[in-house]
């Protein structure tokens, strides 16, 4: 029997590799997508990966339960995947409202949605490592307690918890996934990474002559995309639910990431970095290191691809579109 998957969030990065991974895997694969007056649907990540005729978009959003209902009710799936969320850590100080109906409350409707109409269906929650903010352990793991700095991060913690709960309380197979920062040519352009490749082409290519950023000595955890959506699709393939942290268990700061780009095209970063009091945030999460050691013994998962290795495939990427 051919599996039936829902993503929502398909139109962002990981909903487009996880897309990818399960049609390879044979899957049929539904992603769930927000209408917008542009009659067209975002699809330009599923097009970059050549699945987007392979992808059934069907329409949904995190607010409406109702909706969410109906379309579980008709597609059926086996394993849900919520991926959808307003992601960006500096717009839930401008936005902390929808930031929790969407990415906090939005968890609970698609739960209620596969409790009442799907309780067979595993479900997959994207936890996010900003949960650990003020860090309480030099090294996260899925023991470390919670300490959210940003709305983003506080509405993540209720879905987590949401997640955990209705696992316990109603007996569903739902798992969270304590994701660290990942990346690739496919992230949004407002991510620190993709901001800086990007920026490091247009200054390569003679469009932009200064790259203007915020706090530089922050440090991240960082791994490929498509790395990690392969923890996502192991983790709903155990017989029990559980919680992981999925890291590479190495961390550089911002700078370090950036000169990786600079020296990548051949440029000076001293010549082109220029600090922006604009892009501090109101709180920080200054160290971010994951220990990935139980996704790696339960999941027999581990990361490819190097963090250097990753910025110069985005840097390579972004000179490639923008020529
Ligand atoms: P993106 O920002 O690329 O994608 C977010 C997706 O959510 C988009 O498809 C967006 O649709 C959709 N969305 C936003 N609001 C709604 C809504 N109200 N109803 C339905 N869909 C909505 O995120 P990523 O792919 O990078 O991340 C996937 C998930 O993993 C997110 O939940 C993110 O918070 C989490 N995460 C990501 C990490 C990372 O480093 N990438 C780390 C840890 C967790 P639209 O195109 O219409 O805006
Ligand atoms: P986050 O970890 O989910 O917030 O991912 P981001 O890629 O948005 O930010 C990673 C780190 O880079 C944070 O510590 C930011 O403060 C820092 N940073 C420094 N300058 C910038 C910038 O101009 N844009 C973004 N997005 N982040 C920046």
């Amino acid at each position: 029997m051919t599996k039936r998957a829902l993503i929502t969030g398909i139109t962002g990065q990981d909903g487009a590799y996880l897309a990818q991974l399960l049609l390879s895997k044979g899957y049929e694969v539904f992603g769930m997508a927000r209408r917008s007056s542009s009659s067209d649907i975002n699809t330009s990540r599923l097009k970059w990966l050549k699945i987007d005729r392979d992808v059934r978009i069907v329409d949904g959003n995190l607010l409406d339960l109702s909706g969410l209902i109906r379309l579980v009710q008709d597609i059926k799936p086996d394993e849900v995947y919520n991926l959808a969320a307003q992601s960006f850590v500096a717009s839930s100080w401008q936005q902390p409202i929808l930031t929790s109906q969407v990415t906090a409350l939005g968890v609970t409707n698609v739960l209620e949605a596969l409790r009442l109409v799907r309780p067979e269906a595993r479900f997959y929650q994207a936890s996010s490592s900003e949960m650990y903010g003020l860090v309480q352990n030099p090294i996260q793991s899925e023991t470390t307690p919670f300490y959210p700095r940003s709305p983003y991060a506080v509405a993540k913690l209720y879905g987590h918890w949401i997640t955990v709960n209705y696992r316990e309380s109603f007996g569903l197979h739902a798992s969270s996934g304590i994701l660290f920062n990942h990346e690739s040519p496919l992230r949004g352009i407002e991510f620190v990474t993709r901001k800086v490749t990007n920026g490091v082409a247009r200054i390569k290519l003679g469009l932009e002559r200064e790259l203007r950023l915020g706090n530089i000595t922050a440090q991240r955890d960082w791994g490929h995309a498509k790395d990690y959506v392969q923890a996502m699709w192991l983790m709903l393939q155990q017989d029990k639910p559980d919680d992981y942290v999925v890291a590479t268990g190495r961390t550089s700061t911002v700078r370090t990431m950036c000169e990786i780009a600079f020296s990548h095209a051949g440029l000076n970063i001293d010549e082109h970095l220029v600090i922006d009091p604009a892009f501090f945030r109101p709180a920080e999460v200054e160290l971010l290191l994951g220990d990935p050691s139980k996704a790696k013994a339960k999941l027999g998962w581990e990361p490819t691809t190097s963090m250097e290795d990753m910025i110069r495939e985005m840097v390579d990427a972004d000179l490639e579109r923008l020529k």
